[in-house]
């Protein structure tokens, strides 16, 4: 990582005009805050500086986010909390989703998002014209998993396509010691195992929304009214592989998820090795 050149955050905030700030692996782990993070966020609150987090998650609705960010010391209103799972109603939209039955394996906030778009949100026990991965936890895992693929291999065998939507396609994501997967690894269990059945079938991937899908990204934009933004991630595949698509600049932050390895020719433009301003507060 040597050959990235290094920059403060206080050099960002002065460069850019909108900061856009992933949350897992940067402003927290899955146990709270991480250095700087609350320090950072007063610091945008109180100079009033344009800043929006967005968030692969489609286990927590916006508002729900807040108080979970502020539980954990981030004064962050949901106005500023751009989410994977709000990218679902414009989607189905698009899709002609309306009314359908849709499988939901996440938790209960995953169902309203869906709720949201318009379809019907089913338990993966339940018959399903499309299926939805939320997260990770929320519904049993090894019967929930086994269930929603041994129906998609009957559907499949009896030649009907089934939509397969992943808001958040992260593979995995850091705890307070070690990492966990998340659901970009459920997806990918049952998407290995139809290729392997259905080698030929090019319906056979999940649907990504998230980061690096331009989806959030363009969001944030639109809301800032500028392109002049810099996105601040952990994982190369997603933020960096997203900003870098969009054509705006990133910073890599350090001790993310993101390897000591630059791979697949993502570059960040920056790296970041601290969240915390000079002049806090
Ligand atoms: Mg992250």
């Amino acid at each position: 990582m040597e050959t990235i050149p290094a920059v403060t955050i206080d050099d960002l905030i002065s460069r850019y005009d909108v900061l856009l700030l992933d949350a897992y692996g940067v402003l927290v782990n899955g146990d709270g805050a991480l250095p700087g993070a609350a320090e950072l966020i007063a610091t945008l609150n109180r100079r009033d500086q344009p800043y929006f987090l967005v968030s692969n998650t489609a286990a927590h609705l916006p508002a729900n986010a807040s108080v979970r960010y502020r539980q954990f010391g981030l004064d962050l209103p949901a106005e500023r909390i751009l989410t994977a799972g709000s990218l679902i109603k414009p989607y189905f939209e698009a899709q002609g989703y309306r009314g359908l039955r849709c499988a939901v394996l996440g938790p209960e906030d995953s169902f309203r998002y869906v709720e949201e778009a318009g379809a019907l949100a089913v338990s993966p026990f339940e018959d399903f014209d499309l299926i939805l991965i939320g997260d990770q936890v929320g519904f049993p895992f090894l019967e929930g998993v086994d269930t929603v693929l041994s129906r998609l291999i009957d559907k499949f065998d009896g030649g009907a396509s089934v939509p397969l939507i992943l808001p958040n396609p992260d593979l995995i994501f850091p705890k307070r010691s070690g990492y966990g997967i998340t659901s970009g690894m459920v997806a990918a269990i049952i998407e290995l195992a139809l290729r392997q059945r259905y080698p030929e079938r090019i319906d056979v991937a999940f649907a990504q929304l998230g980061k690096p899908q331009p989806g959030l990204f363009e969001e944030a934009l639109k809301r800032a009214g500028t392109r002049n933004a810099i996105m601040i991630g952990d994982q190369l595949e997603t933020d960096i592989r997203g900003a870098v698509g969009m054509g705006l600049d990133s910073a890599l932050v350090a001790g993310g998820v993101a390897g000591k390895q630059l791979v697949g020719g993502v570059r960040p433009t920056y790296r970041l090795d601290s969240l915390m301003p000079a002049r806090a507060g």
